[in-house]
């Protein structure tokens, strides 16, 4: 008799004639997969599979791994530059060289019309490091703009800023092992397994070795939230209330380690004052928790010996997504779980390298986490890049999310999108669309030139895709690893490294800087730029001086700090207590919670909430034209509870309208318990859907937008023509 699997069909994998597996590391999200390319016989892309020995995924991928080969022909994707006079032209294809010259020439005239910041660079976190680093020296050595940023405002500037405020500087402190050693993981605002499926594989490893508690802070029943001994459905925007709240408990209960606090932290008495407020039934009230799961879980985080906090968007994406992490920070410290093994708050990053445009893009100061307000990290760079410091701003500039507003004030007239797509990704469509509208000089630079921004650009420039390119990415655990250069560049389009480097040569200056075109050299470049002494005396943290890109493919991923001399990188940050601030102490910051979102009322009364779905990556440039991504998770939706879609006569499957102070989208109902009855959640991959709708009020700290804090009414629509209508907007 035939059992289980042997009484079905085998499996076959069908053969496709791959000739040479190439190493590469995932281009989609943060979790760094290595991953290798099947290359057949005309040299062409076919496959991936993961790569065993690799210490992040041991072989697995997720679905946008498993068919990432697709990406390299998708439909969509540009090979060769276009210009146009108005937005609303034709296009005309031309060389590189009347590209460039034109951009350059307009950036300069607009600067010399208008000023140096009248003209901006908007990056992403989806270049190589080594592009990044580059990037960031033509922009801030050669054009001269301040403001220059990355769409990672849009994920995990929160992040960023409440590290440095707490810390002294930014770099998640824990890695990937810690789930092997914690006794306690409280994750706050993320599904893991559908944002980040194989940290997640990591993590179920962990937990099926060793049982300890998984708590899951979100308001909706995700899937994570599924496999949690405690899920904590909080009110949208209440976590630094429940966070509050939590400490209050440890520090007025004797849980804290104050031997810890002592030695390694300020500002103690400052915050135990502030939380007092916050007791459990109080705080109850706001955040939704109840007083006694709010003890239970202060208990059971402090009393666990070694006990880890992670996080994505729930937290990042708010108008207190700075306090949040901040406030996810004071609870490591108190119970003194920074730097041991189990015993950290480590942010989950979303891009694939949004780190290395941290570590090195300039966007919000200067390479290697040096600061445009410190006087002798200008000069450092200055020397070194051969730039007089005083051309450098003395403070940071305009923030992607500041910069728009900017646009629409017409104080700036010029801006350079790089892999970045405002048109969907940015709150408030309806007024992006205006602001793009009125600048005198758009250029998109990006692989596909089907992505929406494209649509208000006047020069497009034809980038080459992940794998058609050398380079690095860093992951969340501050482990660098490699992209190496499976095939060629599809048509005319070149690297952005190149890219870089032929626009700096048209700028001033240029005579007098060293633009390596090897990805190799730049990276020894950033190398011997990381070395150095640190604000408190000690070794700089981000020193990457002991990497090669051939040390790293051989180690299949190397973590920073790794000094020249050594041969292994520090998997954890501040073991031995000393933090980066002049002192070497960490700084326990006290901060009141205040309600200024928009919330839901009479005539919106559901809670917007958006987020990510395994299937698709960020605006769906790629994933969008995948067959097994699409054919998983085509369409947009909204999750809405029985029974207001009782109480509103919506079905399964009907589509609906819904509407926002700011404007409106069509979506399919998905009619499910996974969220309360005062809430919907939409995908946030489709072009002209949630973010129509969104408010995106901005954290002072971080000016990332609340993008999950917002309120909208559900009306009922004729469906033949919704139908017509959603099918034009998702025709590709
Ligand atoms: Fe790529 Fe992330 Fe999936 Fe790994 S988990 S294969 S890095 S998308």
């Amino acid at each position: 008799m035939l059992f289980g699997r042997r009484k079905k069909n085998p499996i076959y994998l069908p053969d496709k004639g791959v000739q040479e597996w190439k190493y590469a590391t995932c281009g989609y999200c943060s979790t760094g997969c290595a991953i290798e390319v099947g290359i057949n016989a005309a040299g062409e892309a076919v496959t991936t599979r993961g790569v065993a020995d690799a210490p992040v995924n041991q072989g697995k991928l997720c679905i946008k791994g498993i068919t990432e080969a697709s990406i390299f022909t998708a439909e969509g994707r540009a090979n060769q530059p276009m210009l146009r006079q108005r937005h609303w032209d034709d296009w005309q294809p031309g060389s590189w060289d009347a590209a460039l010259d034109h951009s350059a020439t307009e950036f300069k005239r607009i600067q010399a019309e208008y000023g140096r910041d009248a003209v901006a660079v908007v990056s992403t976190g989806q270049l190589l490091t080594e592009e990044f680093y580059t990037h960031g020296k033509l922009v801030r050595g050669l054009i001269g703009t301040n403001n220059y940023c990355g769409n990672t405002t849009l994920c995990m500037a929160s992040a960023v800023s409440g590290y440095k405020r707490s810390f002294g500087a930014d770099g998640p402190p824990g890695c990937y092992e810690d789930f092997e050693h914690t006794q306690c993981l409280l994750a706050f605002g993320s599904n893991l397994p559908e944002q980040h499926p194989v940290i997640y594989w990591r993590l179920k490893e962990a937990l099926e070795k060793r049982k300890f508690p998984l708590i899951v802070v979100d308001p909706r029943v995700t899937m994570f939230s599924q496999f949690a001994d405690i899920h904590m459905p909080i009110v949208p925007g209440t976590d630094l209330v429940l966070l509050n709240a939590l400490a209050h408990v440890i520090l007025e209960e004797g849980l804290a380690d104050e031997e810890y606090i002592l030695a390694h932290c300020n500002g103690r008495d400052e915050l135990h004052e502030l939380v007092k407020r916050y007791d459990p039934p109080s705080a109850a009230k706001i955040c939704g928790i109840s007083a006694d799961q709010i003890r239970q879980v202060a208990r059971l985080y402090a009393c666990a010996g070694a006990a880890m906090s992670i996080w994505t968007m729930g937290i990042n994406q708010s108008t207190h997504g700075s306090d949040g992490v901040a406030a996810i920070n004071n609870l490591n410290l108190i119970t003194g779980n920074i730097g041991k093994p189990g015993g950290t708050s480590l942010s989950i990053t979303g891009q694939c390298n949004a780190m290395g445009t941290r570590e090195w893009g300039s966007t919000t100061g200067l390479a290697g986490h040096r600061a445009l307000e410190n006087p002798e990290h200008r000069a450092e760079v200055g020397e070194f890049w051969g730039v007089d410091p005083d051309f450098f701003p003395r403070q940071r500039g305009l923030a992607m999310t500041d910069i728009f507003p900017a646009i629409e004030a017409g104080e700036i007239k010029a801006l350079w999108l790089v892999a970045t797509n405002p048109m969907t990704s940015m709150p408030n469509t309806a007024r992006i669309r205006k602001t793009l509208e009125k600048l005198e000089l758009l250029i998109v630079q990006d692989p596909y030139q089907d992505v929406e921004t494209a649509q208000y650009a006047h020069v497009f420039l034809p980038a080459a895709i992940w794998a058609e390119k050398e380079g690095t990415f860093t992951n969340t655990e501050r482990r660098v690893n490699l992209v190496t250069q499976v095939k060629p560049p599809l048509g005319d389009s070149r690297s952005d490294l190149w890219i870089f480097n032929q626009m700096a040569k048209r700028f001033p200056g240029y005579e007098n800087m060293s633009f390596p075109e090897a990805a190799s050299e730049v990276f020894l470049e950033m190398g011997r730029l990381s070395k150095g002494e640190a604000a408190h005396g000690g070794q700089r943290y981000l020193d990457i001086s002991g990497m090669s890109h051939a040390s790293i493919l051989a180690a299949r991923g190397q973590q920073w700090p790794l000094r020249e001399g050594e041969s292994e990188g520090a998997r954890r940050l501040y073991c031995d207590g000393v933090y980066p601030y002049a002192d070497g102490k960490a700084k326990l910051l006290a901060m009141d919670w205040q309600d200024i979102n928009e919330r839901p009322d009479a005539e919106f009364p559901f809670w917007l909430n958006s987020g990510r779905v395994v299937e698709h990556f960020h605006t769906r440039t790629r994933t969008g034209k995948v067959g097994n991504c699409n054919k998983f998770s085509p369409t947009a939706y909204m999750e809405v509870n029985p029974d207001a879609a009782a109480e509103l006569g919506i079905e399964h499957l009907d589509y609906v309208r819904l509407v926002s102070r700011r404007g409106d989208a069509i979506v399919l109902a998905q009619v499910t318990q996974r969220v309360p009855r005062n809430m919907v959640f939409v995908p946030f991959h489709f072009h002209d859907c949630v973010n129509r709708l969104t408010l995106g009020l901005l954290d002072p700290y971080s000016r990332q937008p609340a993008f999950k804090q917002g309120a909208v009414r559900i009306e009922k629509v004729d469906q033949l023509a919704a139908g017509q209508l959603n099918l034009a907007l998702r025709a590709y």
